[in-house]
C-alpha cells in the first residue's frame, strides 16, 4: 500500500542524549569531522541508512539503542563536550567581533539573499554552482563571526535527482521534502504563534508564507515556504521547484524571495532581537525587488520621496552579478511585471519608476540585472576577468564611460575549506593561514607521504565510483548477476581525471568526445593510462543538454572503455566531495569568457588536485605555470567548430605529452614532477581560494564602505538622502545640455617629449549646474588612424573662472606616452556621497 502522505516524527531523546538535537540541527556539524564520527557511532548502520543525515538517524535509532547510549559514561561526555564545544562556536568573538572593536561603523547585520543556498546535501535547495557558492559564503561567515541573515525560499522539491533510461537520456525525479524532516525550526513571533509572511498577488489575492530557519553555525537562514493550507491552491506551489516553472511562476518565486525576504527578516528581528541589517547584499538579480520593498518602508515610515528613498536604499545595497552569459540574465516581459506590481503589493512606489528601474534596450524586456545595479551603489563581478567582461556588457547603462571605468568591480569567489577539503589533507597540513605568510604549509611533509595521501584519497574515489557505477545500472534496469564488471571499474593507480558541473551550452561537456578515437587512446594507453569520471546535471527543459549527456553516457557504455571512463548520475554535494578529494586532475573546458568564476577546480586544488583548463574564470587569475596547466584558448577564432577543433585538440596534446608523463615517471615509487606540483598547490592556491578570503575581502570592501554610506545618509533626518537626491534632479535635467566648448592646448610643449608638461584649457557650458556639481576631466592617450584614445590617463582640470557665460577649466599634465598622442576633454557628475571606489557615478 502506498502512504497517502507522509511526515516525520521527530525522536524523543533521552535526557543524557539531550544536547545531541542542537548537534543535528545546526548544520555546523556538516563541516566539523568530530561531530560527524560521534553520529556515526551511535549506530553506525544507521547513520549509512540515513544517508549520513543526523536529523534522520535520531529518528531511526531504537528506543534500545538511545537507552543503551544513555547509560554509556563515555558516550554522555562526548556529547556534552562536543555541545559545549558548538556552544562555545557560537558565542565566542572571533575576527568580525575583533574587527567591530576597532572599527563600530562595521555594519551590525548584513541581509544576503539569494535563490538558492547549497549548504549540504541533507538540505537540498540548491541547483550548481550559485547556490553552493552562497552555502559556503554562509559558513565562511559563520567561522569569522560576520553576522549575516542569509535569505531564500525553501522548495517543496528542491533541485531534481537525476538518474538515467536504459539509452542513456536523464530522467528527472522530484523527491518531495518534509520540512519536519529536515534540520529547521519555524519562526514565530514573541508570542509563540508562527510567522506568516504576506505578499499580494494580482486579482487581490494575497499569497502567504511561513518561515523556517536552518542554523548554519553562527549565521541564521530564512527560507521562505508557500506550501501551507492558508494559500490558494496554486499559491500554495510558489515554492515547489527551484528553477521548475514558467515566467509567471517564477516572478511569484522572485516577489516572495525579494519583498517577503526582507518582511521575513523584519519579523526575525522584531521576534529575536537581532539587530536589523544596514547593508543588503543580492546574490545575482534574482532577489532583487526587495529593494522595492525597502523603498516602500522609506516612503512609508519617514516621508520620503521616491527619488529619495532610492538615494537611500542604493547606499547600503551591493550587488553581485554572476553570468557572463546574455541567457543567463534573469528577464521578465513588461506586461508581467506590469500585472503583479500593483498599489497593493508595495504601496506608495509609482509603477512606471518601477518599470524604468529594469529598462533594458528591449523595450518590451525588464531586466533584473539592470534593476539590480541602478539600485545598488556597488556591484561586482566573481573574478577579475568577469569584473571586465561585465563592465563591458553592462557598460550601456553608464553613458560616456569607457568600459574600463565602469563602477563594477570584482571579488574572486572563493569555497568553504573545511566543507571540502578531505580531513586527512587538514590534519596534515593544518588550516591554511590566508594572508599571512609564513613556512609553506607542506615544508614538514615529505614527497612520500604528500604522495601516500593522494593515493588513499585516490583509493575511496575509486571504491565509491564503483558503487555507483553499480547502484546506476541497477536503476537503468539491469540486473546483479549481469553487474560483476562494475567491481573491476577503474583503478586505484591509474591517472584520474575528473569533469563534473551542471551542462549549459557554454561548458562543453563533450569536447572530450571531438575526437572518439583519441580519446580512447588516451584511456586505454598500455603504459600511461587515464581514467575519466564524468557527471552533470541538464536543465530539465534543456533537450541540447541531455543529448550531450547521452553522447558521453553512450561512449562510457562501450565495454571496451568501461572500465576507464564513467558517467555517474545525480551529481550533487555529496558526489561532488569524494570527486574533489580523489581525482588527480580537474578538467575545465568553457568557453571563455563565459565562465564567470568556476569554484569545483578550487575545491580540488584544496586537495592538491591540479587543474587542466581553460585560463577562464578564477584560472585566468590565479594559474600561475607551476600549479597545473592552462589549455590554450583559441578566442579569436569565430566559427565555433574549428575553435572547439583547437582546444580539443590542444587538451589531447597536453593530457598525453604533459599530464600523463608527469604522473607516471616515478623515482623511488614516487611521481617527484607530480609531487611538487601538488605540494606548490597546496602551498600557495590552497589560501588563495578560501571562502573566508572571499567574505574579508566582501567585508572590507563592501560591506563596510556600505554601511558608511548607508549611515551617513540617514543623519540629519535623510539629510544627504535629500540632497543627494535633488542633486540627481538638478544634474537629469542640465544634463543633456551640458557642452564643452573650445578646448585648447596652446601649452603644448615645443618639442614635446614624454613627461613634458602640456596646458590644456577648456571652456564649458553647465547649463546651469555648479562647478563643484561636476567634474572636468582631460584625457591624454595614444590614438590610431580612428583617433580611438587608448592606454590613456586622466587628470582632473581645475576651475579658473567664468567668461562669456562659460565656466573655464584649467590643467597641466605630463605627456604619458612617445609617439602618435591624443587628447580630449569630458565632463562627469561629481558629488561626494556618490563616490564609488573613487569613480563619481551611478548608472542613470
Ligand atoms: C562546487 C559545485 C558546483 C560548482 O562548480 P563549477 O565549477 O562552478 O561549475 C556545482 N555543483 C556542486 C555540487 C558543487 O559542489
Amino acid at each position: 500500500m502506498r502512504a497517502l502522505r507522509r511526515f516525520t516524527v521527530r525522536a524523543q531523546l533521552p535526557e543524557q542524549l539531550a544536547p545531541l538535537h542542537a548537534l543535528a540541527t545546526n548544520l555546523r556539524w556538516s563541516w566539523h569531522p568530530p561531530t560527524q564520527d560521534l553520529f556515526a557511532r551511535l549506530d553506525p548502520d544507521a547513520w549509512e541508512r540515513s544517508g549520513h543525515d543526523p536529523v534522520r538517524l535520531l529518528g531511526e535509532i531504537s528506543s534500545a539503542r538511545l537507552a543503551e547510549l544513555a547509560a554509556d559514561a563515555e558516550t554522555v561526555v562526548t556529547i556534552r563536550e562536543l555541545a559545549d564545544d558548538l556552544a562555545a562556536y557560537l558565542s565566542e568573538p572571533r575576527w568580525y567581533q575583533g574587527e567591530r572593536e576597532d572599527d563600530p561603523s562595521l555594519p551590525a547585520a548584513v541581509g544576503y539573499f539569494s535563490m538558492e543556498f547549497g549548504v549540504s546535501e541533507v538540505l537540498p535547495n540548491y541547483s550548481g554552482g550559485l547556490g553552493v557558492l552562497a552555502g559556503d559564503h554562509l559558513k565562511a561567515a559563520s567561522d569569522l563571526g560576520v553576522p549575516l541573515i542569509g535569505v531564500g525560499l525553501l522548495y517543496r522539491s528542491g533541485y531534481f535527482r537525476q538518474s538515467l533510461s536504459l539509452d542513456g537520456w536523464q530522467l528527472e525525479h522530484y523527491p518531495v521534502l518534509d520540512p519536519q524532516g529536515l534540520p529547521l525550526q519555524l519562526l514565530t513571533d514573541r508570542s509563540g504563534a508562527p510567522v506568516l509572511v504576506e505578499v499580494s498577488m494580482p486579482e487581490g489575492r494575497t499569497l502567504k508564507a511561513r518561515v523556517w530557519q536552518a542554523a548554519v553555525g553562527r549565521v541564521p537562514l530564512l527560507l521562505l515556504d508557500s506550501d501551507i493550507e492558508d494559500n490558494d491552491p496554486d499559491l500554495r506551489g510558489v515554492t515547489d521547484r527551484l528553477y521548475g516553472g514558467d515566467q509567471d511562476h517564477r516572478i511569484k518565486q522572485e516577489i516572495l524571495v525579494g519583498i517577503g525576504g526582507v518582511r521575513a527578516v523584519r519579523a526575525f528581528c522584531a521576534a529575536t532581537g537581532h539587530p536589523e541589517p544596514e547593508v543588503f547584499h543580492t546574490n545575482e538579480g534574482h532577489a532583487g525587488f526587495l529593494s522595492l520593498e525597502r523603498i516602500r518602508e522609506l516612503s512609508a515610515a519617514e516621508g520620503l520621496s521616491f527619488d529619495e528613498a532610492v538615494t537611500a536604499v542604493r547606499a547600503g545595497t551591493v550587488f553581485t552579478t554572476h553570468t557572463p552569459v546574455p541567457a543567463g540574465i534573469d528577464r521578465f516581459p513588461v506586461d508581467l511585471v506590469r500585472h503583479h506590481f500593483s498599489d497593493r503589493l508595495v504601496p506608495g512606489v509609482p509603477m512606471d519608476r518601477v518599470l524604468a528601474l529594469g529598462a533594458e534596450e528591449n523595450p518590451n524586456t525588464f531586466n533584473m540585472a539592470h534593476m539590480g545595479l541602478r539600485l545598488a551603489q556597488r556591484a561586482n563581478g566573481v573574478s577579475k576577468l568577469h569584473g571586465a567582461v561585465s563592465r563591458g556588457m553592462f557598460g550601456g547603462l553608464w553613458s560616456g564611460f569607457d568600459a574600463d571605468e565602469v563602477p563594477i568591480g570584482s571579488v574572486t569567489n572563493g569555497v568553504h575549506g573545511h566543507t571540502w577539503e578531505a580531513r586527512e589533507v587538514t590534519e596534515l597540513l593544518g588550516d591554511p593561514t590566508p594572508g599571512r605568510s609564513g613556512a609553506p604549509a607542506t615544508e614538514p611533509v615529505s614527497d612520500a607521504t604528500l604522495w601516500a595521501l593522494r593515493g588513499a584519497l585516490r583509493s575511496r574515489l575509486v571504491d565509491e565510483v564503483r558503487r555507483r557505477v553499480r547502484a546506476a545500472w541497477l536503476e537503468r534496469g539491469a540486473s546483479a548477476p549481469e553487474l560483476g564488471w562494475t567491481d573491476h571499474v577503474f583503478d586505484p593507480e591509474v591517472l584520474t581525471v575528473g569533469f563534473a558541473r551542471r551542462v549549459p551550452t557554454y561548458k562543453r561537456l563533450t569536447l572530450m568526445l571531438r575526437d572518439p578515437d583519441r580519446l580512447r587512446d588516451l584511456l586505454l594507453d598500455p603504459h600511461r593510462p587515464v581514467q575519466l569520471i564524468v557527471a552533470g546535471k541538464s536543465h530539465p527543459a534543456d533537450d541540447g543538454g541531455k543529448a550531450l549527456i547521452q553522447q558521453i553516457v553512450r561512449f562510457a557504455d562501450d565495454p571496451a572503455v568501461r572500465h576507464r571512463i564513467v558517467f555517474l548520475p545525480d551529481y550533487d554535494m555529496s558526489m561532488a566531495r569524494y570527486l574533489y578529494w580523489g581525482c588527480d586532475v580537474w578538467l575545465n573546458n568553457p568557453l571563455r569568457p563565459l565562465e564567470a568564476c568556476g569554484t569545483s577546480g578550487m575545491k580540488s586544488a584544496l586537495n592538491g588536485g591540479l587543474n587542466l583548463s581553460i585560463r577562464d574564470g578564477w584560472w585566468d587569475e590565479l594559474y600561475d605555470g607551476a600549479n597545473g596547466w592552462a589549455i590554450p584558448t583559441a578566442d579569436g577564432i569565430d566559427d565555433p567548430t574549428r575553435r572547439d577543433d583547437l582546444e580539443a585538440n590542444a587538451l589531447y596534446e597536453l593530457l598525453a605529452t604533459q599530464v600523463a608523463p608527469a604522473f607516471y615517471e616515478r623515482d623511488g615509487g614516487v611521481p617527484t614532477r607530480w609531487v611538487e606540483l601538488v605540494r606548490h598547490t597546496l602551498d600557495t592556491l590552497r589560501p588563495q581560494v578560501q571562502a573566508t578570503r572571499m567574505v574579508r575581502e566582501y567585508v572590507q570592501d563592501w560591506y563596510v564602505p556600505a554601511a558608511r554610506a548607508a549611515a551617513e545618509i540617514v543623519t540629519d533626518d535623510f539629510a544627504a538622502a535629500k540632497e543627494l537626491a535633488s542633486y540627481r534632479a538638478r544634474l537629469n535635467t542640465a544634463w543633456p545640455l551640458v557642452k564643452v566648448g573650445g578646448v585648447d592646448a596652446s601649452g603644448l610643449p615645443d618639442t614635446p617629449v614624454v613627461g613634458a608638461p602640456m596646458t590644456v584649457r577648456a571652456a564649458v557650458d553647465l547649463a546651469g549646474l555648479d562647478p563643484a556639481d561636476v567634474c572636468v576631466e582631460v584625457v591624454v592617450g595614444r590614438v590610431d588612424d580612428s583617433d580611438e584614445l587608448d592606454d590613456s590617463v586622466s587628470a582632473p582640470m581645475k576651475h579658473v573662472g567664468t567668461s562669456d557665460g562659460r565656466d573655464r577649466f584649467e590643467a597641466i599634465v605630463p605627456l604619458p606616452h612617445a609617439g602618435l598622442t591624443g587628447y580630449t576633454v569630458r565632463v562627469l557628475p561629481a558629488h561626494p556621497l556618490l563616490a564609488t571606489h573613487g569613480r563619481v557615478v551611478g548608472p542613470g
